[in-house]
């Protein structure tokens, strides 16, 4: 299988303070990552690397073989905070970035429909974000991401401001879409449960450097919480993430 992702000896800092230190790793073609670690380890700012906004200081990035300085047509970005324009309505946000690409209206308006429908939330079109709940804002901010297309989605703590059964919905939803287009993503959370549900592989990250990567061997069972193997995987995390505070 094609590696789709290649991180090689990245390092970053911010004036004088080292945030990313000497990173290494890479994703095949469909696979997932999650990214576990507490707050302020370097998290968003990796994310930030992948996704071509900050530039490294030392090491690659590379993305289908091409190296990653800027921002790149086929990853999406799906941050915390939702990032939707709150003067356009749920249509108007996701519709957005095709009509910056100059598609014609009909392509845009079949596009657009297509993917709120696949989201669930055909219905919220004409509303604007602030009459919407979090995680219907969550699903328009994914929607404008899929109707871009994109072979990687990188998300940053996508779903820690919502309540937990939206966001066991949210998790759901992000392994459909994963199966469904062969999606590769990397998401950064501080959540255990949803680092073990969602990364196929799954990097702790501490100060700045990915301290162990452990391969989920249940990763893609949507009964997986229910499971005693989910609950072990959650612990042996815990277990690493508590031992290392201690060195
Ligand atoms: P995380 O996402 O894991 O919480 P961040 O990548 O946001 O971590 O931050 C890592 C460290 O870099 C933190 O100590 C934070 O204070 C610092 N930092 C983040 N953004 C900036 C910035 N723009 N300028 C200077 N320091 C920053």
């Amino acid at each position: 299988m094609s590696k789709m992702i290649k991180v090689s000896d990245l390092n970053f800092s911010y004036q004088n303070k080292k945030v990313v230190k000497n990173i290494n790793f890479s994703i095949n073609e469909g696979k997932s990552l999650a990214i576990i670690g507490p707050s302020g380890c370097g998290k968003s700012t990796l994310i930030y690397l992948l996704a071509g906004l900050l530039k490294p200081n030392q090491g690659t990035i590379k993305i289908n073989g091409d190296i990653i300085n800027n921002i790149r047509k086929k990853t999406g970005v799906i941050l915390q905070n939702y990032g939707l324009f709150p003067w356009k309505t749920v249509f108007a946000n996701v519709a957005l970035g095709l009509k910056v690409r100059n598609y014609d209206k009909k392509k845009v308006d079949k596009i657009v429909v297509k993917a709120l429908e696949k989201m669930g939330i055909d219905n919220l079109q004409n509303k604007y974000p602030a009459e919407l709940s979090g995680g219907q804002n969550q699903r328009v901010a994914i929607a404008r991401s899929l109707v871009l297309n994109p072979d990687l989605l990188l998300m940053d703590e996508p779903f820690s401001a919502l309540d937990a059964l939206t966001r066991e919905e949210m998790q759901n939803l992000i392994l459909k879409i994963h199966k469904e287009n062969k999606l590769s993503y990397l998401i950064v959370t501080h959540n255990i449960d949803e680092a073990v549900f969602l990364g196929q592989e799954i990097a702790v990250m501490k100060d700045g450097e990915f301290i162990h990567m452990i391969d989920n061997p249940y990763f893609g069972d949507l009964k997986l919480r229910e499971k005693e193997e989910f609950f072990e995987l959650c612990k042996e995390l815990r277990v690493m993430m508590s031992e290392d505070d201690l060195l």
